[in-house]
């Protein structure tokens, strides 16, 4: 039989199988062996042991499409970040931060910013004048009142993806609506902040329509940029692309003279916030790897 591993949690692998429900499975030795770790999001094949107890073993892992490496799952297409618009303040640095997490491994972003009913007009055209340019798609959700929903559904429709965003933003509350059986624990921000902690420890898939998943992911608590140093952080941002004939090359778009990134800026091609983060990011990853 095959399945999709749905979560693990202390060595067991829960394997959800088509029309039969989901199997509580051990992983066979010979994984270890091959130093070959199933993954959330992995499609396995399992030997039932115990048909009444639903449980089995995992035998072969099938082939992945891609395999993310924070978090570690497997056969993920695109991630949806949510963020408020207000309450609590987005951090736009930590929300690039995230996003070049997925862009650097090739996974395909949608920003959510949530709490829509709480913001005003001008909140949300900020946030489209900083993002529309970035390449992810972008959606305004409230899911106190139910707006977005829809639209939320319609882009996540046949596909796997992932979940994330800080604490207190309303990530259970969406998967919650798209969801309805499943209740994710929610919280108030403020019992939040005072536990200092996410309520999501373990990665899990959510079937939401037949071939839609969503991955409810840990949320981050750090943001070291693994695969991204100050020299390709540039080739990230979609607004860059067409401004790459800078006078000095390699040109970190930072302070150099005749730099095409930053007449851009000036000339308002590109938006002042993004870049002015882009700089923030830039400076960072600097300070780290000075050893
Ligand atoms: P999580 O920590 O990101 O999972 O956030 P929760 O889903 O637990 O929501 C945090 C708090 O924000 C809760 O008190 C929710 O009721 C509230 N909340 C979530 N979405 C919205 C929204 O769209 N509008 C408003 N006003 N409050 C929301
Ligand atoms: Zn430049």
């Amino acid at each position: 039989m095959s399945g999709r591993i749905m979560k693990g949690i202390a060595g067991f692998y829960y394997v959800f199988v088509e029309g039969s429900g989901l199997y509580e499975c051990k992983a066979k030795g010979i994984f270890r062996h091959d130093k070959k770790k199933p993954l959330v999001g992995d499609y396995v094949e399992i030997e039932i042991t115990d048909e009444k107890e639903m449980s089995g073993s995992i035998v072969k892992i099938l082939p992945r499409r891609n395999q993310l490496i924070r978090p570690e799952v497997a056969n993920i297409d695109q991630a949806l970040v949510i963020f408020a618009l207000t309450n609590p303040e987005p951090n736009l640095v930590m929300l690039d931060k995230m996003i070049l997490q997925y862009q650097c491994q090739n996974i395909p972003v949608i920003i959510c910013f949530n709490k829509e009913d709480l913001a005003d007009m001008s909140m949300l055209e900020e946030m489209r004048a900083i993002y529309e340019n970035s390449g992810c798609k972008l959606l305004f959700t409230s899911t106190e009142k139910g707006q977005g929903i829809d639209e939320v559904r319609a882009a996540l429709r046949n596909r796997t993806t992932s979940v994330a965003g800080p604490s207190g933003v309303g990530k259970s509350s969406l998967i919650n609506c798209l969801l309805p059986e499943v209740q994710v624990e929610t919280g108030t921000v403020s019992k939040k902040l005072k536990r200092g902690r996410h309520t999501t420890r373990h990665s899990e898939i959510f079937q939401i329509a037949t071939d839609s998943y969503i991955m409810d992911t840990p949320g981050f608590s750090s943001f070291e940029l693994f695969d991204i140093t100050k020299e390709n952080l540039g080739s990230y941002y979609e607004e860059f692309a067409s401004y790459g004939d800078c006078r000095f090359l390699p040109c970190s778009h930072t302070h150099e003279p005749g730099c095409q990134v930053k007449e851009a800026v000036q000339n308002a091609k590109i938006n002042e916030k993004r870049y002015e983060q882009y700089v923030q990011i830039y400076r960072e990853i600097k300070e780290q790897r000075r050893y």
